[in-house]
């Protein structure tokens, strides 16, 4: 059981991290940005609301996103331990989340820091979809789908590119992580927990530097 923040900028290979890490270790994966697209596409209030701020590139406001994790960290599943990925992404959320696992008695155990350069995250990012069955991701250039037009997990045929992936939106995106998020890497530096990866490695050796970093148990 551990609890595992995983922090970077847009397009450092977050989502599909924590999805490995998840399934090793029977982690439970809370994706803010996934969450509040599943809003958007339900057409809920919070969706509505959401969604022009999210097709910007800039952050939808903390009490929302905080109220989402509190309530999904009650489910029962959760108990076996959660990777955050992309939350808390301000210094409000962060303060925040520290309220709520004490409230509810939780640990967080460390937080994963994925180092990307930048001219590779515009790169990554510019060219990456995935499959609408499954979700899956690819990449233009570093991840084609082994049969053309066809998912290699499910075989699916539809695939989707997030609005806020064009070549405007990335840069407002980077901005933004430098001006609000990355502070979190000094208050959780400050508070022990911080563990930086080097992110510009394949999908696997990412992983493997991830793992050596993870509590043992
Ligand atoms: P992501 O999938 O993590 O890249 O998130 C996509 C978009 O959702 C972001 O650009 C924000 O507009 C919004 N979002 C996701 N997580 C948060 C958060 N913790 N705080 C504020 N906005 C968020």
């Amino acid at each position: 059981m551990m609890n595992l923040i995983l922090l970077g900028p847009p397009g450092a290979g977050k989502g599909t991290q924590a999805k490995i890490i998840a399934a090793n270790h029977g982690l439970i994966q809370l994706s803010t940005g996934d969450m509040l697209r599943a809003a958007v596409e339900a057409g809920s209030p919070v969706g509505r609301k959401a969604k022009a701020v999210m097709d910007r590139g800039e952050l939808v406001p903390d009490e929302i996103v905080v109220e989402i994790i509190s309530a999904r960290l009650d489910g029962a599943d959760c108990k076996g331990g959660v990777i955050l990925d992309g939350f808390p992404r301000t210094l409000a959320q962060a303060a925040a989340l520290d309220r709520v696992l004490k409230r509810k008695k939780l640990k967080l155990d460390a937080v994963i820091e994925l180092k990307v350069n930048d001219d590779q995250l515009v790169e990554r990012i510019a060219g990456r979809f995935t499959c609408a069955t499954c979700g899956a991701g690819y990449h233009d250039r570093f991840r084609q789908p082994k049969t053309a037009g066809t998912c290699d997990v499910c075989g699916g045929k539809t695939f989707l590119r997030r609005p806020d992936d064009t070549a405007e939106t990335v840069g407002r995106r980077l901005l933004v992580y430098y001006r609000e998020t990355s502070p979190l890497l000094g208050y959780y530096y400050c508070k022990g927990n911080l563990r930086s990866v080097d992110g510009m490695g394949s999908v696997e050796d990412v992983g493997a530097a991830i793992e050596a970093h993870l509590p043992r148990r």
